[in-house]
């Protein structure tokens, strides 16, 4: 029940009405007895200065953000966490004294959805497909969780060089490997843990796929697609019937919001927990 004591979450972004944010949140709230309640905000362009403001006047405990401000909103925080910053993107916003701290949950729930599936980056030679904002973001993270290698392969060969020079100098090491997405066939012979960063193949585009060679997905052991929308990518599809296992960008989405929640709340949420919200998300997506 709201009342007096109820502490406020929310959402900014532009849009936000098909956020599935709130399905994870009030329903981990409800599971912990948290007197809390999660929100959507629409900020139009130019506002995220003032909204941020707003909130921590407003007393607002914590907030996601979401797309096209995840880069802007850095401007208007009194710290940014030491990944976050690197990537230069944030999608979550802890209250501390005098303003908001800025976290990148997506890339700590993607490596939270690994571990929960058992799969490793440390140690790991690695195939990156893309070298847009997301694909530069997981670039990081295996840098940091330590992948012995990653070939990035981008369709603008360049975008994947800039990348690559970047994070191998904060990671002080040749740890990324820019590649031409059409010299795929170059790649060692071996097979390797494959994260899909394009956006090729997201609904309504449900059967494209980045590389349509049967053969490249003889080199793939484990395939997460970022995308979830649909359920099931052409690229898991090739994956699966090259004898791999697949995975697709869903339990991210879980577990970037896990990690806010915990942030939030100072707590722990178990896997029971994690597996409502997560029924709640696919309930909110009609799937
Ligand atoms: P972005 O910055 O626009 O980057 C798009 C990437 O896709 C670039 O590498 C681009 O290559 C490549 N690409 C686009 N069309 C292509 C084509 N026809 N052939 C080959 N490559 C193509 O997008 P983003 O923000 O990184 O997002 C990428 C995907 O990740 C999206 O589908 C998004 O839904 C997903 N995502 C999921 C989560 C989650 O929580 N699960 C979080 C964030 C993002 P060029 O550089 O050559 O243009």
């Amino acid at each position: 029940m709201i009342d007096g004591k109820t502490r406020t979450c929310g959402l900014i972004g532009n849009p936000v009405e098909h956020t599935m944010s709130p399905a994870i949140h009030n329903t981990l709230a409800d599971r912990r007895g948290h007197n809390l309640v999660y929100v959507p905000f629409l900020v139009e362009e130019g506002r995220v200065g003032d909204a941020i403001k707003g909130a921590y006047a407003l007393n607002i405990l914590g907030m996601n953000v979401t797309v096209p401000y995840k880069s802007e909103v850095m401007e208007s925080l009194v710290e940014v966490d030491q990944l976050a910053a690197q990537i230069g993107a944030v999608n979550t916003l802890v209250r501390m004294d005098g303003g908001y701290k800025g976290y990148n949950t997506d890339m700590l729930g993607l490596y939270r959805a690994m571990t929960e599936d058992g799969v490793q980056i440390e140690g790991e030679e690695m195939i990156l497909l893309g070298a847009g904002g997301a694909a530069r973001a997981v670039a990081y993270l295996c840098a940091s969780k330590g992948a012995a290698k990653v070939y990035m392969l981008n369709r603008t060969f360049d975008k994947a060089k800039t990348v690559a020079e970047e994070v191998n100098r904060a990671a002080e090491r040749e740890v990324i490997v820019p590649m031409l997405l059409s010299d795929y066939g170059k790649l060692p012979d071996k097979r390797f843990l494959a994260i899909q960063g394009t956006s090729v193949g997201l609904a309504p585009h449900d059967e494209e796929v980045v590389i349509e060679d049967e053969a490249f997905y003889q080199k793939i052991h484990t395939g997460y697609d970022l995308i979830y929308r649909p359920f099931e990518t052409r690229f898991m599809r090739m994956v699966r019937q090259a004898g791999g296992e697949a995975y697709n960008g869903l339990k991210m989405l879980l577990y970037q919001g896990i990690i806010a929640y915990e942030l939030w709340n100072q707590v722990e949420i178990t896997k029971e927990d994690a597996q409502a919200a997560y029924a709640s998300m696919k309930e909110a997506m009609g799937i």
